[in-house]
């Protein structure tokens, strides 16, 4: 990946995530001593002064209030939260093959809400068609009502990037 795409997760000094940042900016934040690196990429940066390994996840020196952002439905929170991995059949989809299918069907009362809702492949979606996962023979590989909806929310439907090393602060498993 080139490097000015590389982005940098902001964690709140209380480690909730709040910003997806530039590398640069990040550089500027640990060099101002703004923030602090919890996890480092294997790149290495040179400024004039100092020599350093480009961060992947940030942590503010200081709390900064956030307004809370509603948990608003949206399908790049739905696919990162699941991997864009299929939640019936564990297949990683690209991303012509990708389905959101709502686990209880909403011809039988469904919410149209993320908590309800998991990315399936074409094949199990249209094998799942309205059952429930159970009567369908299917086993969700994540219960998708264990993850909390977090503040950035917002930023997130920008950004289909997904550093493995942000999961771990992103999500609760
Ligand atoms: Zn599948």
């Amino acid at each position: 990946m080139h490097i000015d795409k590389r982005k940098v997760l902001v964690l709140n000094n209380s480690y909730e995530p709040i910003n997806i940042c530039s590398w640069k900016k990040a550089i500027i934040m640990i060099i101002k001593g703004n923030a602090t690196s919890l996890e480092d990429t294997d790149i290495i940066i040179n400024s004039p002064s100092t020599k350093l390994l480009l961060p992947s996840v940030l942590r503010l020196a200081h709390y900064v209030p956030v307004p809370k952002i509603r948990n608003k439905l949206n399908k790049s929170y739905v696919l990162l939260r699941d991997s864009f991995i299929c939640q019936y059949c564990g297949k990683k989809l690209k991303e012509s093959e990708i389905t959101l299918d709502h686990i209880i069907p909403r011809s039988r009362g469904g919410r149209n809400n993320w908590q309800n809702l998991a990315t399936a492949c074409p094949e199990c979606n249209s094998k799942k068609g309205d059952k429930l996962p159970e009567e369908a023979g299917f086993r969700l590989k994540k219960d998708p009502r264990r993850y909390q909806p977090f503040s950035m929310l917002y930023q997130l439907q920008f950004c289909v990037y997904l550093d493995e090393r942000w999961k771990k602060y992103l999500f609760l498993d």
